[in-house]
């Protein structure tokens, strides 16, 4: 299955988005509306799939999180960026740090420095299957930490703090 195939491309209310066609990516036109369309962990695995969660009819982005506590299951993220609708293991203590893989039995997300809030690091979901530095989405291993933040070609489009 082709994931470049604009043909699979959500369709979306309102004014047309524009579609990066590298990334996928899909940006609305006023820049608020930005939704992942794909995602990699640092090994090419998918983590969206047709039977992802879906959020507003995405499918979202299924990770693999480990806990303190010895608890592990599958977390997924809203693909809508700024979004903080999450599904799966969501029974997480604010402020507990995760481990972070793409698979089950996989290896942790790549990481990618501190967090601005301090207590985490940015753990990296490629948007492309070229494993690109430069498209990504940063995510933090903190539960309840927001500071997402979304990398397309090489330009910061967002940056969210609440
Ligand atoms: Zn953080």
């Amino acid at each position: 299955m082709d994931r470049h195939d604009p043909h699979r491309m959500p369709s979306v209310s309102g004014r047309y988005p524009a579609v990066n066609p590298h990334s996928g990516l899909l940006i609305a036109q006023d820049g608020i509306f930005m939704v992942l369309t794909q995602a990699f962990d640092g090994h090419g695995h998918s983590l969206i799939r047709e039977d992802s969660p879906r959020f507003d009819g995405f499918p979202g982005v299924t990770l693999w999180m480990e806990l303190p506590d010895g608890r592990s299951g599958e977390l997924t993220l809203s693909p809508i960026h700024g979004d903080p609708r999450k599904e799966g293991l969501v029974d997480v203590p604010e402020g507990t740090e995760c481990r972070l893989l793409g698979v089950s039995g996989g290896q942790p997300l790549d990481q990618e420095g501190r967090c601005p809030c301090g207590l985490g690091i940015y753990h990296r979901i490629y948007l492309t299957p070229q494993l690109d530095r430069g498209e990504v989405a940063l995510i933090c291993n903190i539960w309840g930490c927001q500071r997402s933040r979304v990398i397309d070609d090489r330009d910061l489009l967002s940056w969210i703090d609440y």
